[in-house]
């Protein structure tokens, strides 16, 4: 039983940021205090929606229990832990046909460049955890990625493991990533190899940052083919997924898999998007 209350106290915690619909909810929950996202059709209906305002963002991202950072179980079978992150940064799963796909460490030439090509060639959108590092040398690249109507988002500094940081190391490492990118920067980060415990998640909602982990990845880190990296996105495909990819160095088969997964995508029925959290507003 008191797993299932914690369960409720969450689903509370996130109705209250009107991030999420109703279903199944008691009688007792308090009325949303901001709009809910809209299911009614409309010329392109975000699948989901982030929170809306720094205050409601904290208390999505406060709901969630982040625990220690030491979240190896989830990693090793591919998906970060704590599961719960997706609620809070996207609402409820949703039935929609919608794939948000994700490419971090860049920009990295020619590696993003051949992404946004393939991306633009198959009328995709996606988002970008650029590390400042990189951003630094390639700022052309930022204004690249905005202008084919793509987001970005806060993949720190150095790359650095945040769970071994303070808070102001933390906070400098988030940081300098927003003075470099500016206002391109969207509201969302993701943490280095998906390491993130409740002191990252305290700084991150500081910064208004919303944390965003993934749901499937093709493994492009490791060695392997393309035909088992393309496996591994099928098999990951889901309305609503997060995919984790890299457009890094030495990436020619993420855009080998990118080039044959975009057609087979759509011949699904999927569209492909920008996170909410991450969209400029
Ligand atoms: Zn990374």
């Amino acid at each position: 039983m008191s797993s299932r209350l914690l369960l409720a106290a969450l689903a509370v915690g996130v109705i209250v940021t009107g991030c999420a619909s109703t279903t199944g909810q008691s009688a007792s929950t308090p009325p949303p205090t901001t709009p809910l996202p809209t299911t009614s059709p409309s010329s392109s209906p975000p699948a989901s929606a982030a929170p809306a305002s720094a205050g409601a963002m904290r208390a999505a991202i406060e709901s969630v229990a982040w625990g220690d950072g030491r979240n190896t179980q989830g990693m090793s079978k591919g998906v970060p832990n704590p599961q719960d992150w997706y609620t809070a940064a996207f609402g409820p799963r949703t039935s929609d046909k919608v794939l948000y796909l994700t490419y971090d460490d860049g920009p990295w030439p020619p590696y993003t460049d051949q992404v946004l090509d393939l991306l633009a060639e198959n009328d995709a959108k996606a988002t970008f955890f650029v590390t400042g590092n990189q951003a630094k040398q390639h700022p052309n690249h930022l204004q690249r990625i905005i202008d084919g109507g793509h987001a970005i988002g806060d993949h720190t500094m150095t790359h650095a493991d945040l769970v071994a940081l303070d808070r102001d190391q933390i906070r400098a490492e988030l940081g300098k990533v927003k003075k470099i990118v500016g206002p391109m920067l969207g509201a969302c980060m993701r943490p280095p190899y998906g390491l993130i415990d409740t002191l990252v998640a305290d700084v991150s909602a500081d910064l208004n940052l919303m944390p965003i982990l993934w749901t499937a990845h093709a493994q492009d880190w490791a060695p392997g083919g393309v035909s088992e990296m393309v496996q591994r996105l099928k098999d990951g495909t889901a309305p609503g997924a997060v995919i984790l990819l890299h457009d890094s160095a030495g990436k020619e088969k993420t855009i080998s898999a990118t080039r044959q997964m975009l057609p087979w995508w759509k011949s699904q029925g999927y569209r492909l998007e920008t996170i909410p959290a991450c969209r400029i507003r």
